[in-house]
């Protein structure tokens, strides 16, 4: 019932150059794709991946977005900037923007309805720390960072939303959360979706990703648990045969 979805997250690689090339390449290797297939990438990328993804089964997102609508937030960029671009989707509180930005359940929430506004959709990351983890507290993370995601957030926008489930330590480290884990952390999540909105639209509207080391050989256990709508891919993104294997899984 729900569909799944794989997104790349580029993070801070490729220039302009490298973007037409990895595209180029991408198209053809996932057109036939049963899943949605979005791939975010830095804002000088954004307009030519836009362009050559029109007409394609690839939507195209950004990996943050900021609160206000505009004004002295030097560095920052609105909503409204992606949207005239031709973006859809957008990465909202990824851990490396938690851990080495000062990103707060609160900024994500205010990213989220600011997303929203605009018509954006928005993937939230959230994910417990090796730290977290071992404390036993890896449920506790999760729920308190739902919760605040979705602080305020009206029940209509449930379709809108993708949430990502990464634990901290599994991001870029080759180490995978087993397949039984990830899928009991994402069952925490969507309860707690189930507690905020409904158990229906909690079952039927919310698509909830895994990511963290997610790559051509792990996909398709993984994607096999009811839990997991999909994933988000870092490391196995930037090369399109990777990337459309994982697609394809
Ligand atoms: C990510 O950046 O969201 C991610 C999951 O990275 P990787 O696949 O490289 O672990």
């Amino acid at each position: 019932m729900r569909k799944p979805i794989i997104a790349g997250n580029w993070k801070m690689n490729n220039t302009i150059a490298a973007t037409k090339a990895l595209i180029s390449d991408l198209i053809p290797l996932v057109k036939d794709a049963a899943c949605d297939v979005v791939i975010c990438t830095p804002y000088t990328d954004l307009a030519t991946a836009v362009e050559m993804c029109k007409g394609t089964n690839i939507k195209v997102g950004a990996e943050n977005v900021h609160w206000a609508e505009k004004g002295a937030f030097t560095g920052e960029i609105s909503a409204d900037m992606l949207v005239e671009l031709g973006v859809e989707y957008v990465i909202i509180g990824h851990s490396e923007r938690r851990q080495y930005f000062g990103e707060t359940d609160a900024t994500v929430n205010a990213r989220v309805k600011a997303a929203l506004a605009k018509g954006l959709k928005p993937i939230i990351c959230v994910g417990e720390t090796l730290e977290e983890r071992e404390a036993g507290k890896t449920a506790e993370v999760v729920i308190r960072q739902t919760e605040g995601a979705f602080k305020d957030i009206d029940k209509a926008e449930l379709d809108n939303i993708v949430i990502a489930y990464e634990p901290v330590w599994a991001i870029g480290t080759g180490k995978t959360a087993t397949a039984d884990d990830a899928n009991d952390t994402i069952k925490v999540i969507r309860d707690t979706m189930a507690k905020l909105y409904c158990p229906k639209c909690a079952e039927d509207r919310v698509r909830i990703q895994y990511g963290g080391s997610m790559n051509p050989k792990n996909v398709k256990e993984l994607m096999a648990m009811p839990e997991i709508d999909g994933g988000l891919i870092g490391g196995a993104s930037l090369k399109a045969e990777d990337f459309s294997k994982v697609v394809n899984y």
